[in-house]
């Protein structure tokens, strides 16, 4: 399978807001069951150790109008909560048997409440994420919340999780995991030869399609990185901060590269990168899972951060990790974590004399001729001038 080929696939993902990869699955064998999960951190292989799909739920972009979604909330929020309200009551989200709603801030604790009005029926659970990181403390609450939904997948499935069937379930998202991490690390070393549109479609149709299916495109896209090499340019190498949630439009990342910026580490779908190390499966799986959460995420202002100076070391922990020569700052629009988090970050990185720039976009803007100019600015003054 060729570059093409592999990219045609994971856009033909991206954008298909009527899920047709997971319906087709769900129509093979009767039986079979769906569950979704919003951003930013869900334990999905608990969906995937039961034997059901887990679906990453991140609203319809720039891809759907929204008519009656907006009468769901008030103006002063992010969109993504309306998009996904508009996904609901047009009938795009009715093959899901239901869907997890992680900690992530108020807008999505309410829309876990939207989604009750709207599906009554149907299993919802608001995923409540440790935010104290003592074992006995935030380690056995994750360990019971885990065990909960280990339990609540059971039912829903039909029949109780086995252990067998949930190391299984966590060694799968182990190796996916291990593969996500290669193809960022290939980006790193070679944003050439992996630019961030293809590799964000990849990544968007993985949270949609099979298991089996997305590993098998991911490894197909990394072997043609390794051999169809591709001429570096002289772009600007920058990390961009912020858009962990609400996905920004697949144009603004064009538009950040075509300005001469290779972007070689980013927030975009996080939730995929989110455990940095491999869960180890050898003896009580969840308690497993819940101990790597505890111990090794990624800085991320949804998980409370331990260190008084976190934050601010932050950017140039990152930029450092990246080799990378500047950062952009870019969250959603009326997103309160990130943009709570910002003038810390900001504030680190001034204090260590590294380049940014910030800007706020929403999952649907379409004008983007002002970060083009932004952007190819930066990227132009980083060439010139180094850090400025
Ligand atoms: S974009 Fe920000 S405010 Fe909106 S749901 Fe996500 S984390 Fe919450």
């Amino acid at each position: 399978m060729n570059r093409a080929e592999i990219v045609a696939w994971a856009e033909a993902n991206y954008l298909d807001l009527e899920f047709t990869a997971a319906r087709r699955w769900l129509a093979e064998e009767p039986g079979r069951k769906a569950v979704g999960f919003l951003p930013v951190y869900a334990p999905a292989e608990i969906i995937h150790a039961a034997g059901m799909l887990p679906v990453g739920i991140h609203g319809g972009g720039d891809r759907i109008d929204i008519i009656r979604g907006d009468a769901y909330y008030q103006s002063y929020i992010c969109h993504l909560p309306r998009s996904v309200v508009e996904l609901a009551v047009t009938g795009r989200l009715d093959f899901l048997t239901g869907a997890l709603f992680p900690s992530t801030c108020d807008v999505i604790r309410n829309l876990s409440g939207m989604w009750k009005v709207m599906y009554p029926e149907k299993y919802s659970r608001y995923v409540d994420l440790p935010q104290d990181f003592a074992k006995g403390v935030g380690g056995d609450f994750w360990t019971h919340e885990l065990r909960e939904l280990v339990h609540d997948m059971g039912e829903l499935r039909g029949s109780p999780i086995t252990e067998d069937e949930l190391r299984k379930g966590i060694g799968d998202w182990n190796r996916r995991r291990a593969l996500v991490r290669k193809l960022y690390a290939k980006r790193r070393d070679e944003p050439h030869n992996v630019p961030t549109d293809e590799l964000y479609q990849l990544l968007r149709a993985g949270e949609i399609v099979p298991f089996e299916e997305f590993m098998t495109m991911a490894q197909a896209y990394l072997d043609v990185c390794d051999k169809d090499g591709r001429r570096p340019r002289d772009n600007a190498r920058v990390i961009v901060i912020g858009a962990f949630c609400e996905q920004p439009p697949l144009g603004l990342i064009r538009t950040i590269e075509r300005a001469g910026c290779y972007i070689v580490d980013d927030d975009f779908l996080i939730g995929n990168r989110f455990l940095t190390r491999e869960v180890d499966c050898s003896g009580d799986a969840v308690r497993a899972l819940a101990e790597t959460f505890l111990n090794h995420t990624v800085a991320n202002p949804i998980v409370y951060e331990r260190d008084a100076d976190g934050k601010k070391k932050l950017v140039g922990e990152r930029l450092r990790a990246a080799r990378a020569e500047g950062a952009i700052f870019s969250a959603p629009s009326f997103c309160d974590p990130a943009l709570l988090d910002r003038p810390m970050l900001q504030a680190g990185a001034a204090r260590e004399g590294i380049s940014f720039i910030s800007f706020k976009y929403a999952e649907n803007t379409g004008q983007f001729q002002q970060f083009r100019e932004q952007a190819g600015t930066f990227s132009d003054a980083i060439k010139l001038w180094g850090n400025v």
